[in-house]
């Protein structure tokens, strides 16, 4: 069988402090895996500077010149981390057979790409790297965290606990990832709904080497609410059950207006007025709910997903 090419693909936003020391450790890592005969020397390290203001992009140029295992492309700017480590895998998904997404700061261990590449081997098309502790994160970061993913999943959205963006994709599942056309990015999430045959490996998360993170909480908030938003409706949904709730409660408020007015216990006019009042805001409540139901379909369309994905065909098609 002939050995499959694997391109790491590393997002980098102002990292000249980091990079120096990891780009070493991403190289020797490839040339091991090389040296064991597990993959092709035509394998790659991808870079993909975002936008950065330091000196990141000319220390990739410096890279690519010394070794030509790194190669690098640069967004025009800024346009955070999803769509930088997005713009890799497509730049990547026709010139390789594997890709294995991965942060420029050394937080995830470099080592778990061996497990991947045997589970890759052994025949899975995604394999997703799953931090096994949290315990060199801070207390906030990692109750923020699996709070969230706990949240995601009650929303019905597929996502694989504490697993970031440290995976490996083969790119028969980036040519029909490639067809998913959303803006609104959040990478581990939408993997899951590709399908094929997947599996996890577990490795554990260290601090990162130097430099400093840039996902404060503002910029967290943010890719947790695209997250919701981008991948589930439910919170619309959740609209229409509390008009429903409002207009039941107003049938509720209309007959004791009624009630009251009879026995004689309320100022002429009020019981018509509160009744129309309790009737015309359950009405509106359940109306948006029904308005937010069908806005949720229109998102849903925009998307222009792929309806079905084929995995296996029981006859071998050409390539020609
Ligand atoms: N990153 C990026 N664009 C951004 C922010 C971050 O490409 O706008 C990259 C960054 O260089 C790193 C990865 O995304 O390789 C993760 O960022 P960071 O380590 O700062 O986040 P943390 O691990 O603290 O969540
Ligand atoms: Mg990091």
């Amino acid at each position: 069988m002939k050995k499959p090419t694997l391109y790491i693909i590393i997002p980098c936003y102002n990292e000249e402090k980091v990079l120096p020391i990891t780009s070493g450790m991403f190289l020797n890592k490839i040339l091991q895996l090389v040296k064991e005969d597990k993959i092709s020397d035509d394998s790659r390290v991808l870079f993909v500077n975002d936008g950065s203001k330091d000196r990141t992009w000319e220390i990739i140029c410096d890279l690519a010149k010394k070794d030509k295992h790194f190669l690098g492309i640069a967004q025009s700017r800024n346009r955070g981390h999803q769509a930088a480590v997005l713009a890799g895998l497509m730049e990547a998904k026709d010139r390789c057979d594997i890709t294995i997404s991965i942060d420029c700061d050394g937080q995830d261990d470099i080592n778990a790409m061996d497990k991947m590449v045997d589970e890759y081997l052994d025949g899975c098309e995604v394999v997703y790297g799953v931090r096994s502790k949290r315990d060199k994160d801070s207390f906030f970061k990692r109750f923020t965290a699996e709070g969230f993913y706990k949240l995601l999943a009650a929303m019905g959205v597929e996502v694989v606990f504490n697993h970031a963006d440290y995976r490996l994709i083969s790119s028969r599942v980036l040519q029909e990832f490639a067809n998913y056309k959303e803006v609104n990015l959040y990478l581990r999430g939408m993997v899951p709904l590709v399908g094929f045959k997947s599996t996890s490996v577990y490795y554990e998360r260290n601090e990162r080497i130097a430099g400093e993170s840039h996902y404060p909480l503002k910029k967290m908030l943010a890719l947790a609410f695209d997250g919701i938003t981008s991948l589930s409706v439910k919170p619309i949904r959740m609209v229409f059950f509390f008009g429903l709730l409002i207009m039941l409660l107003s049938f509720v408020g209309i007959i004791w207006a009624v009630v009251a007015a009879f026995m004689g216990k309320s100022v002429a006019g009020w019981a018509s007025l509160a009744c129309i009042v309790c009737f015309m805001g359950g009405v509106q409540a359940l109306f948006l709910g029904v308005i937010g139901e069908y806005i949720g379909k229109i998102y849903l369309e925009v998307k222009g997903r792929p309806r079905y994905i084929i995995s296996e065909r029981t006859w071998e098609e050409d390539h020609e």
